[in-house]
């Protein structure tokens, strides 16, 4: 029984194969630089595949996904019958979708209609749609929403402290993103504290290029660090996180440049990035802070510190803290940025062993034994999500 994963983005297609009798990823790959020229990168148990072919639009690289997965020497597939549903990454569900749900037209019709508030995820997921649907008609489709974890968050924590009639007039509020990902490591954190899911409070930090924070009470996410779009909270690669929104309209003017372009600067060259002009990439960072960059080692400070004082805010909004979990590139990978995080949360009962904490590669508790709060290290499976809630919908 497999199911096929897709999260199209403007100019790329990511795939992955699950064989859901046993959850294996089975096949997986990158379709990029779609519209420009194209390039495959294809992975199974025999090995890594690439290849430059032309893909001049999405439905173009959805066929050679297809014919990839159907190749003698490349491919997992006898039939593209085999593949029973396809599950899709779509980034903005707005207020009115809760929960995964069966693409029907009416569906497309309610991704559309929220895509101002995603302009560049939620059309090139739609395009995804439209391609799978295009190559694979009589295939069930499912959408899984990045915000839809995020939907249980109450009013005080998603509300703007901005004129009521916005949110009303054109839905500004705080959505969160990462929700799969959230979702997958607050449920696996209970199962290997043995604990019931229910009686727990936890903060899940995904720390990849994009990094928000969850506080997740009795299972449920009641808010997290991203906002009405994924610019807000944390110090990102590239991404400013927090700040007083007057420094936007003071950059606009001093450096006589427009909202698109103050954008922009925010999205795509702020963060880690900006702070150290190195790297948004924390292996850079920690090699340049290592041979001496003050700016570098400042980029990681700044990230740390935040993220730490985050947990502290969440710890008081849900009056406890059980677990910390860390996930994605940084979170599974940089143990020094673990170290700096948990290091100022030694009172709330965080103690982290360093020799643990120099593991990798698995989901492991990291704490020492005696810690009032444990702190775990949890590899996230968005894939696996997306793949389960299509199974779950389907009810194969
Ligand atoms: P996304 O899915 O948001 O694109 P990832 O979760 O893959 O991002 O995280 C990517 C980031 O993880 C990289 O930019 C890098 O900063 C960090 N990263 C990956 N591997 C390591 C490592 N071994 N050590 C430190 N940081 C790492």
């Amino acid at each position: 029984m497999y199911v096929l994963v897709i999260n199209a983005g403007s100019s790329s297609l990511k795939y992955q194969l699950l064989d859901m009798s046993n959850e294996n990823a089975i096949a997986k790959g990158l379709c990029e630089r779609i519209g420009i020229d194209g390039r495959l990168v294809h992975e199974t148990d025999k090995g890594k595949h690439t290849a430059d072919k032309a893909m001049p639009d999405h439905g173009a690289a959805m066929a050679i996904v297809i014919d990839t997965l159907l190749d003698a020497e490349h491919g997992v597939l006898k039939s593209k019958d085999e593949i029973k549903a396809v599950g899709h990454r779509v980034v903005h569900g707005g207020e009115t979708f809760t929960a995964s749900v069966l693409i029907t037209d009416e569906v497309e019709k309610g991704i559309e209609a929220v895509s101002d508030l995603a302009p560049l995820h939620n059309p090139p997921n739609l395009t995804g749609i439209r391609a799978c649907k295009q190559h694979m008609p009589n295939v069930p489709q499912v959408a899984v929403f990045d915000t839809a974890f995020h939907q249980t968050m109450p009013e005080k924590a998603f509300l703007y402290a901005i004129d009521y009639e916005l949110y009303k007039k054109h839905k500004i509020r705080r959505y969160g993103f990462h929700g799969t990902s959230h979702k997958y490591v607050s449920n696996l954190a209970p199962e290997m504290l043995k604990r019931d899911a229910k009686d727990m409070k936890i903060v899940t930090c995904h720390l990849g290029n994009g990094v928000s924070l969850c506080a997740v009470d009795g299972g449920v996410s009641v808010d997290t660090s991203m906002g009405m779009t994924p610019l807000e909270g944390l110090a990102m690669g590239t991404r400013c996180g927090d700040i007083d929104p007057a420094v936007v309209q003071y950059i606009m003017e001093k450096e006589c440049i427009s909202a698109q372009q103050a954008g922009d600067m925010l999205n795509k060259k702020s963060g880690v990035l900006g702070i150290s002009g190195v790297s948004s990439d924390f292996r850079d960072l920690c090699t340049a802070a290592n041979s001496g960059n003050e700016r570098a080692a400042a980029a990681m400070e700044v990230f740390a510190y935040r993220v730490a004082g985050y947990i502290g805010r969440y710890a008081a909004c849900m009056n406890g803290l059980d677990a910390i979990v860390f996930t994605a590139g940084i979170g599974e990978n940089d143990c020094g940025i673990r170290e700096k995080v948990c290091a100022y949360l030694t009172w709330f009962g965080v103690e982290i062993d360093p020799e643990l904490n120099g593991k990798r590669g698995q989901a492991l508790d990291i704490s020492k034994p005696n810690a009032k709060v444990r702190v775990l290290v949890i590899p996230t499976n968005e894939e696996l999500v997306i793949a389960r809630d299509t199974k779950a919908i389907l009810k194969f």
